[in-house]
């Protein structure tokens, strides 16, 4: 049943959107995983057919819909069969660079903006330090003010098309003596002298995305970069987190529903003791069940969406949805996995590779235990 808050509209922008991811992202999702990286032309493919910003303002290259048009490409990426190039599509038009189309100037919106949602310029955001991935106040890379210049030190991990991003959208410390009142973001190209490229990290999952350390040595950008006001950033970085947390639920439940549709398939087929795997009680049970927890986590997600998408405080929902998405999507994907027996520990199932990709669902982004940590702020307990 469709959602009523898709419209028909929506729905038109669906169909497109799941004929290209099926017709030209999941016939070569094999080959990408493989190659642990997908060509950066997908982003100029997608940018060039308004898949990347159709929640933008029109005013800055994006298509002028709402956010359930994000949602429509978070729901239809899941279908390339590829947890690593839906999370980079989503890095580009959900994560790094929503931020900029709220604080950015119009030269921000030119350089950056515009260009990242045509797919011509490659965005990365970048957070998390070896030291500090939960604790985003504990952040060590310095924007020192020299004249008219940032000179920017220090090293960034985990960051999510990291070797080959244009620019990040970087968080840093404008004040090292102080924490969270400390931090600003800055637009950081990525040809500027003194950075580098370090590790692309070796991932479990989420092959096809490219995951790596930069690093910062005497880096100058200038000051018209900062984006929006010096020692605010710790906000900012939260404000966005609500956008990022929210498309990561929304993909999530669709990917799942798609590995457990295509497992009760697969359980139809398959036979043991005479009979098809969905003829034993324990596992009709077992998929209702899920049924049942995705349904729940669809509309605890699409509540959120709802108020995000009205512009109403909604810290609250969106971060209850990550929490119970989360938990949904890794017990499905184990699930879906055991339903296949021996099948499912083979590479060649899709259903391994998913078991893969969604273990990140409670980790990236915020981990659960952040997600409780902020609810119970929430709820002044
Ligand atoms: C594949 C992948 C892609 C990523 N992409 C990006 C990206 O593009 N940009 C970016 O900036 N980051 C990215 N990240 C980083 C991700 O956001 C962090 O890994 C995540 O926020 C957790 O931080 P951490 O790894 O430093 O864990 P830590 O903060 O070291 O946490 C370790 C454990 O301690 C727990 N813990 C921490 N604090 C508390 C507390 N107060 N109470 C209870 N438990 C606590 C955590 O929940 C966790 O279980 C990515 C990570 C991965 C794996």
């Amino acid at each position: 049943m469709t959602d009523p808050h898709f419209t028909e509209e929506h729905e038109v922008f669906r169909k497109q959107v799941r004929a290209f991811v099926e017709r030209e992202l999941a016939p070569h999702a094999e080959e990408w995983e493989r190659a642990q990286i997908f060509p950066a032309e997908v982003f100029r493919k997608m940018g060039s057919l308004g898949f990347l910003g159709p929640h933008f303002p029109e005013s800055v290259g994006g298509g002028g819909g709402d956010w359930w048009h994000a949602c429509v490409v978070a729901e239809e990426l899941p279908r390339s069969r590829s947890g690593g190039l839906t999370m980079a599509m989503l890095v580009q038009s959900c994560m790094a660079t929503p931020v900029i189309a709220d604080l950015g100037t119009p030269e921000q919106h030119a350089e950056f903006l515009t260009p990242a949602l045509r797919g011509e310029r490659i965005a990365a955001l970048g957070i998390s330090e070896p030291g500090a991935g939960s604790d985003v106040a504990g952040i060590r890379t310095t924007a020192r003010r020299v004249g008219d210049d940032f000179v920017i030190n220090g090293q960034k991990t985990f960051i999510t098309n990291g070797t080959r991003a244009d620019f990040v959208t970087l968080a840093v410390k404008t004040n090292p003596e102080i924490g969270y009142g400390g931090v600003s973001l800055v637009l950081f190209p990525t040809d500027v002298k003194g950075f580098h490229v370090g590790r692309k990290l070796a991932k479990i999952g989420n092959h096809a995305s490219d995951t790596a350390e930069l690093f910062f040595e005497d880096c100058r950008v200038p000051a018209r970069y900062l984006l929006g006001q010096e020692n605010q950033g710790f906000y900012y970085v939260m404000r966005n987190f609500q956008g990022e947390r929210l498309i990561a639920s929304v993909s999530g439940v669709a990917g799942s529903q798609l590995n457990l549709d295509k497992t009760i398939e697969y359980c139809r087929e398959r036979q043991a003791f005479g009979r098809p795997i969905v003829g034993f009680q324990v596992w009709r049970h077992r998929f209702v069940q899920l049924m049942t927890e995705l349904e729940a986590a669809r509309r605890l997600t699409y509540h959120a969406v709802d108020l995000y998408d009205r512009k109403v405080e909604c810290t609250r929902e969106v971060t209850m949805a990550k929490l119970f998405v989360g938990d949904v999507v890794t017990r499905c994907a184990d699930e879906c996995l055991q339903a296949h027996g021996g099948w499912g520990y083979l590479e060649e199932y899709d259903v391994a590779r998913a078991w893969r990709d969604t273990r990140l669902f409670t980790i990236g982004g915020g981990t659960s235990e952040i997600m409780r940590e902020i609810l119970t702020k929430l709820s002044g307990l």
